[in-house]
């Protein structure tokens, strides 16, 4: 049952209009009427009653006129279709009021019951349907101004990340000049440059300090490739390479840290397999490989390296039989800073960012790297690279 806010001062009208909604009132379809004189008390009616489908307003009333009529009602419900009667003498008020957002206007005495019917029913849907665009519109400015801020929250982070890069590019160029300059000055003790009848105290303390200070500078070494590797561009340098001599090299460069804990380190030399890669690179990721199978094992273990051919890559695994990781952390330990906990966590250094890196270089080389591993028995680093015969 439609319900008609009807606002209308002459009685002869007001009356013509309930008898035209009477004519046209079914049993199933029945008009509801309150009636009003002014704009006034329709703003009363409309804040009072929630109900009201449409309104039907005189366009010249007692205490206001045309678009001011349709100002006061859309300030008291900008949710209701207004529709207006008016006379031939102020057609173009109506006309107005129907350009700034009146639904509709009937002339009087010419409205039959089942135009006003129709016009009502007309100006109900019209308005259901506008409301539903508006509301949709509004929305939409919703989530475009979401779109924008996380737009500006992205370019917020990026510019972060890349004051932080160039943060720890920063410290670590300024942390390496006076680190190396002490690995320096300990190797000239150590080389006697001071005299050669130092006390073997101070000779065993100064041992202490550089290696310390080498830890440091492989420390610094490590966040400097890091800073770089998050840089745009990362400048490599191929060549092609016997793999197989170049893990000779790290692993007798290597055997000073393995030896001191008792280890063993076993490699099968004899083949050659030729790769191109940037060497230094590969170098340094063989290097953290190897260092980490030493310091997450315990002494008089045994680290063992292979070298074979797999299809059109070269795999090189890394095996040892130290603490293992298990296997809801194997996937964390590529992440940058990632240090996981285990038993010799406090006894050894490191970053966490040995791995981030060595899989970053991996993928700029089309290899991999990957692991297994089984707590308390060791792991495998595998990694592939392609293999270039010619
Ligand atoms: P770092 O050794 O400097 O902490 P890495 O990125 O090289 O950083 O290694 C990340 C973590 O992965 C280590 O902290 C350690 O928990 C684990 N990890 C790496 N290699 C091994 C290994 N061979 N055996 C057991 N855990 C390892």
């Amino acid at each position: 049952m439609p319900r008609i806010l009807l606002i209308e001062d002459n009685p002869g009208d007001a009356v013509l209009i309930e008898e035209l909604l009477k004519d046209v009132s079914t049993l199933s379809y029945n008009y509801h009427l309150t009636h009003v004189e002014r704009v006034s008390d329709a703003i009363k009616v409309l804040a009072e009653n929630n109900d009201i489908d449409v309104i039907l307003s005189d366009i010249t009333l007692p205490d206001s006129r045309g678009v001011e009529t349709l100002d006061l009602l859309t300030e008291a419900t900008s949710e209701l279709p207004i529709l207006f009667m008016t006379g031939t003498n102020d057609e173009a008020l109506a006309i107005k009021a129907l350009k700034q957002g009146a639904q509709d206007y009937l002339l009087k005495g010419q409205a039959t019951g089942e135009v006003l019917s129709r016009s009502l029913q007309y100006a109900i849907e019209r308005k259901k349907s506008q409301n539903e665009m508006e509301k949709i519109k509004a929305r939409e400015i919703i989530n475009l101004e979401r779109i924008k801020s996380l737009d500006l929250e992205k370019k917020q982070l990026i510019e972060l990340n890349r004051s932080k890069d160039e943060f720890v590019s920063l410290a670590s160029h300024q942390l390496r000049t006076p680190a190396t300059a002490v690995k320096q000055y300990l190797g000239m003790i150590m080389q006697g440059f001071a005299g050669n009848d130092i006390d073997p105290k101070i000779n065993q303390l100064v041992g202490a300090a550089y290696q310390s200070n080498e830890r440091q500078l492989s420390v610094i070494e490590e966040l400097l490739k890091t800073a770089q590797l998050d840089a745009p561009k990362i400048k490599l340098t191929f060549e092609r390479i016997d793999l197989t001599q170049l893990i000779n090299q790290v692993i007798i460069n290597q055997l000073p840290l393995i030896e001191a804990r008792s280890q063993t380190i076993t490699f099968d030399d004899a083949k050659s397999y030729f790769v191109n890669v940037d060497k230094n690179e590969i170098r340094l990721v063989l290097e953290n490989l190897i260092e980490n199978a030493s310091k997450y094992s315990a002494n008089h273990t045994i680290i063992s390296v292979d070298i074979y051919t797999k299809t059109d890559k070269v795999n090189v695994e890394v095996s040892d039989q130290g603490v293992g990781i298990k296997t809801d952390d194997q996937k964390k330990i590529f992440d940058k800073f990632t240090r996981i906990d285990n038993e010799m966590s406090d006894t050894v250094s490191g970053t966490g960012l040995g791995l981030y890196w060595a899989k970053r270089i991996l993928k700029l080389h089309k290899g991999t790297i990957t692991v297994t591993s089984e707590p308390k028995k060791g792991s495998v680093f595998k990694l592939t690279l392609p293999h270039n015969e010619k």
